[in-house]
């Protein structure tokens, strides 16, 4: 999707501070932090909402989590707890159409999110 911000960090058009990666998903760090660690997992095809996901995604989906695994082992997450969010439509919090799961963590987090 020549538009997408995501798309041109996939394609490295766009800097990103990347994690680290795997054969269809990428894990880079937010621009905006919200806490230590604060990590966006995409995958590399433009999807733009969890809504949109098909069938055929469903690989794709489970490398997302896979990933996510690497970045919370990189960041030393795995005893301390975290939270792997995905926000969905703009009334749902999401601003970028690409979909991505948060990683937080590394500071104390509470539930509800606002
Ligand atoms: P969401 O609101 O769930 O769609 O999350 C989008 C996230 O993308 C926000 O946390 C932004 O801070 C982050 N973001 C926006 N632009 C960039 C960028 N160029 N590089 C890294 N993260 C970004």
């Amino acid at each position: 999707m020549p538009d997408c911000l995501f798309c041109k960090i996939v394609h490295r058009e766009i800097p990103a501070d990347i994690v680290c990666e795997s054969e269809h998903a990428l894990a880079f760090r937010d621009i905006s932090p919200v806490a230590p660690t604060h990590v966006l997992v995409i995958p590399k095809k433009h999807i733009a909402t969890a809504n949109d996901i098909s069938p055929e995604d469903k690989d794709v989906i489970g490398e997302l989590y896979l990933l996510a695994q690497k970045v919370i082992e990189i960041e030393g997450l795995i005893s301390s707890g975290h939270r792997l969010v995905m926000n969905v439509g703009a009334g749902g919090g999401q601003s970028v159409f690409h979909i991505h799961l948060h990683v937080i963590g590394g500071r104390s987090l509470s539930w509800p999110p606002g």
